[in-house]
């Protein structure tokens, strides 16, 4: 029998099942445990691009005399431990910097947090920061775990569904194919947040497009209106939550209407949703970077969970709150420890009881002080750190105000890129390390919604590149001492007696199926449903919350408009992949920067003029494309193309506590370009 070679999408975090078909030479889906019919949207179905890729790195590249050239993998590896060991002796493993990958296996993550923790550091984090770190803050604070309340299974349930800064039709197709749409023909109503008609916002009953910047306003008055009409589950508020009598006096004296107006929605409809939200039996929240992108992204989901927990929609199939996570394993890449305060299962690094449960297992005692999250890091290149590791990211393209993270990667004394192109990121290098694609590895990754799913190998690395694992593996041995585990089972195994979420799972229970955390003693599939007698911090009570809203930390001024970014149905995050598929780029080959008709009006634009957007940080251009479909006042492009490299444009203020970017409220000004 042939060996099974069912995988996992390497673009979002639907985690749809995908493997390589060699009758039709191409990537074609099976039914996995998300896309129960096997299908896959246009980036899953063009996935194979990237795996024969001529552009493929296929040899380490070592900088000489300013050029990167190639090297074997034992030269490659000699410039890394040189270089790591003389700045780890002179300056400590705080010098050094860990970018991880939510794109890459728990197993993968899983080891390099531990290489950087067995160096002495817990400077190590991954994309999650700038997506949805938000999110995961609030969430863990107010419910004990920061993921989805429910399984997309049973979100079907929902009477309503309120779509909150996300665009699901899109950027999520499999979960809006497969699980909206049916729900929707069902008779299930969906409440639209978002600046932007998109394709999601055709499937709904009603469109809030709010003011980017201004969800707490929103947010708020939807919660007054369901005090203010008596909406509230007043049994599940007394017995499940604390903090009523004060939210219930600051939302009485809330004026609706100017929070409506404040929000820049009519207040009509915003009184409409929130009866629709308040009145349904079962209403479901998904949430996306709409929300969490901001300098008050924990805020905003802070005021976003009040809603649910003033109606009793938690515990419950076809409730809660669902975070639509980005990126394949951007869940797991948190889980297994990639990040700067947390060990693998969200264990506290401060706390020593947990760094001693860890010890037992690593042998050696992870670092208490917390590290530097990813945009904080960036900032610091030059200064305390010298020395960075960018394992499957793009942060030159990705993260907020590329010139200042441009400047400060050529401040960086040595960086090593660990990727499968030559990424805008590796052109700063010293040491370029080719790995592997999705269809290279073997592992595991956590879905969106909690479901552990295996990858499995469909063809061998190019060239001389190896398997991520393996270059991994070497560099924990070379630079920190650390033996490894040779599998990935192995390491899952080391993984799931190490995080407890995890604990209980295994590959062969896994098998073409998945395991979802938590996974109590006992179970088979994992809990589908947290929070239903208790949140997951033990507490029998979540806070209810008053939160203020904050003003955007880039306040427009004069004829400025408000640029917000987001995505597309072709196109995934960086574009490092998705750039390189000629089928994607005959469907999508440029950027556009739409614009209300108003606005164009204001400035003599016409429909796919050139046009220059620019602010202090940076310019770029870019073809309009002058639609309705935006709110006035705000422009909307993607991030996901190196030119126009739009995050030249937008700004690095950080939430205090999630430490993420404020994406999606830029200042700008918009102009024909002159040489158009
Ligand atoms: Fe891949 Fe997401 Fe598309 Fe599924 S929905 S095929 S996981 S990009």
């Amino acid at each position: 029998m042939a060996e099974s070679n069912e995988s996992v999408c390497p673009y979002c975090g639907v985690g749809c099942g995908i493997r390589y078909d060699p009758d039709r030479g191409n990537a074609v889906g099976w039914k996995g445990p998300v896309n129960q019919k096997g299908e896959l949207c246009p980036k899953g179905a063009a996935a194979w691009d990237v795996v024969e890729h001529e552009d493929r790195l296929t040899q380490p590249l070592v900088r000489v005399n300013g050029r990167l050239v190639e090297a074997t993998w034992e030269e490659a590896f000699d410039v890394i431990e040189r270089e790591f060991d003389q700045i780890l002796a002179e300056s400590g493993a705080d010098s050094v910097f860990f970018f991880t990958s939510s794109g890459c296996t728990n197993e993968e993550n899983y080891l390099l947090q531990k290489t950087a923790r067995k160096l002495g550091t817990n400077n190590i984090d991954n994309c999650a920061r700038l997506c949805h770190s938000s999110t995961v803050a609030a969430m863990g604070n107010r419910f004990g775990a920061g993921a989805m309340t429910n399984s997309l299974e049973d979100l079907m349930e929902a009477d309503v569904f309120l779509v909150t800064g996300a665009n699901p039709a899109e950027q999520h197709p499999v979960i809006f194919r497969s699980y909206v749409l049916p729900a929707l023909k069902s008779g299930t109503k969906l409440i639209h947040v978002d600046p932007r008609e998109n394709a999601t916002t055709k499937g709904a009953d009603i469109h809030l497009p709010v003011k980017p910047g201004f969800d707490i306003p929103l947010l708020n008055a939807m919660a007054a209106v369901i005090v203010e009409e008596g909406l509230v589950d007043e049994a599940f508020v007394a017995e499940r939550t604390t903090g009523f009598d004060e939210l219930r006096e600051y939302l009485s004296d809330l004026d609706v209407d100017a929070e409506a107006a404040r929000a820049g929605v009519e207040p009509d409809a915003l009184r409409e949703a929130a009866r629709l939200y308040g009145e349904a039996d079962r209403a479901a929240i998904f949430t996306g970077m709409g929300m969490s992108q901001h300098h008050c992204g924990t805020d905003n989901v802070h005021t976003l969970i009040n809603l649910p927990l003033l109606t009793g929609n938690v515990g419950k199939a076809g409730t809660g709150v669902n975070p639509l996570r980005g990126q394949n394993n951007v869940q797991g890449a948190g889980d297994v420890g990639c990040l700067p305060n947390v060990l693998p299962g969200y264990r506290d690094v401060t706390d020593a009881d947990e760094r001693a449960d860890v010890a037992e297992v690593w042998g050696f005692e992870p670092p208490a002080t917390p590290g530097l999250t990813e945009v904080e890091g960036t900032h610091r290149f030059g200064d305390e750190i010298r020395a960075a590791y960018v394992f499957g990211e793009n942060p030159a393209v990705t993260e907020p105000n590329a010139n200042q993270v441009k400047s400060k990667f050529e401040e960086l004394e040595f960086c090593v890129v660990h990727d499968v192109f030559l990424t805008e990121t590796a052109e700063y290098a010293d040491v370029v390390l080719p790995g592997s694609v999705w269809a290279e590895k073997s592992g595991t990754v956590t879905n969106t919604d909690r479901q552990v799913i295996r990858m499995r190998k469909n063809a061998d690395p190019p060239g001389n590149a190896r398997p991520d694992l393996d270059i991994l593996r070497e560099f924990a041995e070379r630079v920190a001492g650390l033996d490894t585990p040779e599998t990935p089972e192995a390491i899952f195994d080391e993984l799931c007696a190490v995080a407890p979420i995890y604990a209980g799972m295994s590959y062969d229970g896994i098998g073409t199926g998945s395991q979802r955390w938590p996974f109590p003693e006992g179970a088979t599939d994992g809990k589908a449903i947290l929070h239903t007698d208790s949140f997951e911090n033990g507490s029998k009570t979540a806070p209810l919350r008053v939160v203020e809203h904050v003003d955007p930390a880039d306040p427009v001024e004069g004829d400025e408009l408000v640029l917000t970014t987001g995505r597309v149905l072709q196109h995934f995050n960086s574009g490092a992949l998705t750039r390189r598929s000629g089928v994607l780029m005959r469907m999508r080959g440029e950027d556009v920067l739409q614009i209300h008709p108003d606005d164009a009006a204001d400035r003599d634009i016409e429909d796919g003029d050139r046009v220059r957007i620019e602010n202090d940080r940076g310019t770029v251009t870019v073809a309009a494309e002058v639609t309705p479909a935006v709110r006035r006042g705000t422009v909307f492009t993607t991030f996901h193309y190196a030119d126009p490299l739009v995050n030249k444009l937008t700004g690095d203020a950080l939430d205090p506590t999630a430490k993420i970017p404020e994406y999606k409220h830029s200042a700008v000004r918009v102009t024909v370009h002159a040489e158009a």
